[in-house]
């Protein structure tokens, strides 16, 4: 029988002792797969190749253990929106079915450069835009915690990847939220790191002023050793920075007293379920017995977060899918005549409806005549908030949210009302806004079951205290 791992330093201090093997470790997570199929997380698994690497890997050790990498043992899913060289990669959308990736991501070439191994592709929602995971080609991804609800979106199947233990870890993207909400909903920890501070490159684009790549764990030391080995500079990548990337895992317990400022109009918004609230001001309790300073702060612009967010990731996304034409990637539609028609019905084919929507708002709010009114508008907002965010970490480290008003939904509840699930977004849409890093913990469960998280977030590039912090 295999333990089930929360972290990489106990896989390998087993497997250094000879308790197990790379090769038994990947069969025990194919039978983990296996046995979780009705969930819906895997789109494709890389059996043979991950075997072939655990064998590899068990020579290794036997033979010159120096020469591993230091993610020898790590076994991890990744998110259908990011490449790996030579493997299928379709953003759960039909437009690019069959295209094969002829690049590695970045974040993905620098883990596998240190050994990682990568078991599967796993479901999203299309072209990451969603909170639920139901947006997909591949049908909707199930909470382990209870198959009857969504696991959240849109690296939902990245989160119930490593909630159901079929992975120690995965990859997933948050543009507004992806990684840290679907955490939230599977009790499992989500990490977005600043904008700038992993590589983008063979990252297929959503709102590219947002996207960022992060991590689905059961440990903070795994997501601070991943974030160590992706992030940093990249030719590829203009936005991405070049500041010096700190040894993340090598400083975790340094038990420091922080100043942390809690929204009160968040924690008291009327969207907020009860239960939720009430686990979260537990939480703000317990930080004040271990001798954090949690201090209410007031933030006037929480009810513009949702609003600019969706006007400037639909602008950028319009842009961005307009690449997806039907003559360069994946699916062209067999009905067409003439170059217009295969422009128009390849994408009318291709996108799902939610996709569309986005594309056509976007389309809107950059057109001529409302370009000043909507896009302009945001970005002041966007502008606004950061300042007014700068000006509460001048005297905090972090600031606390929710990470979700509500619990995970019932399979098929949001699907009727757009609107609804959008302004869930509202505490995670946040730190994609200014930029910041931030994370996500599980706290506890409602009386249902169901996991609940909470969020931190931290001025630029102070992922360190982040982890730091959240490891105590
Ligand atoms: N739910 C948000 C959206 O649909 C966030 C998505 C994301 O972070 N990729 O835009």
């Amino acid at each position: 029988m295999m333990v089930k791992y929360s972290n990489l330093n106990a896989v390998q201090a087993d497997w250094n002792a000879g308790k197990i093997t790379c090769r038994t470790l990947v069969e025990y997570y194919l039978e983990r797969i296996e046995a979780t199929r009705h969930l819906n997380i895997y789109i494709e698994v890389y059996a043979a190749e991950a075997l072939a690497k655990a064998d590899a890997l068990d020579a290794q050790q036997k033979k010159d253990p120096e020469l591993l990498g230091r993610l020898a043992g790590m076994v991890i899913s990744v998110k259908d929106v990011i490449c790996y060289k030579d493997h299928k990669v379709t953003a759960a959308a039909k437009i690019l079915d069959g295209f094969t990736s002829f690049f590695s991501a970045t974040a993905v070439e620098r883990l596998v450069n240190q050994d990682v191994i990568i078991i599967g592709r796993v479901n999203c929602d299309q072209f990451a835009m969603g909170s639920t995971n139901e947006n997909s080609v591949y049908g909707a991804t199930r909470n382990a915690a209870n198959p009857d609800k969504v696991p959240g979106g849109s690296s939902g199947a990245s989160a119930v990847s490593v909630q159901a233990d079929t992975c120690l870890a995965s990859l997933g993207t948050d543009t507004g939220g992806s990684v840290r909400q679907p955490a939230a909903f599977c009790g499992v920890i989500g990490m977005k790191p600043t904008y700038g501070r992993v590589s983008r490159h063979g990252l297929l684009a959503y709102g590219s002023s947002f996207d960022q790549i992060g991590t689905l764990t059961h440990s903070v030391a795994d997501a601070a050793v991943l974030l160590e080995l992706m992030a940093g500079q990249d030719d590829f990548d203009a936005t991405s920075s070049s500041k010096v990337v700190p040894a993340y895992s090598k400083s975790l317990n340094t038990k420091k007293i922080h100043k942390i400022a809690y929204i009160k109009s968040a924690i008291e918004h009327k969207g907020m379920n009860e239960e939720i609230k009430a686990l979260t001001m537990q939480h703000i309790e317990k930080l004040r017995d271990e001798g954090h300073l949690v201090e209410a702060v007031e933030f006037d612009m929480l009810d513009y977060l949702i609003p600019a967010y969706y006007v400037l990731t639909t602008a950028e996304a319009s842009s961005n899918l307009s690449r997806y034409d039907g003559v360069r990637f994946g699916h062209r539609s067999a009905a067409a005549t003439n170059l217009y028609e295969t422009y128009t019905k390849s994408r009318t084919e291709g996108f799902s409806m939610e996709v569309k929507r986005r594309i056509m708002l976007g389309a809107f709010v950059l057109s001529a005549g409302y370009y000043d009114a909507y896009y302009t508008k945001a970005q002041k907002v966007r502008r606004l908030i950061q300042e007014k965010t700068q000006a509460i970490f001048d005297n905090f480290d972090f600031i606390l949210l929710p990470v979700s008003p509500t619990p995970p939904w019932n399979i098929g509840e949001s699907l009727r009302d757009p609107v609804a699930m959008y302004l869930a977004d509202i505490y995670t849409v946040y730190a994609n806004m200014i930029g910041v890093p931030a994370i996500a913990l599980p706290i506890g469960e409602t009386s249902d079951g169901l996991p609940v998280g909470i969020q931190f977030m931290a001025n630029h590039f102070n992922e360190s205290e982040l982890f730091n912090f959240a490891n105590d």
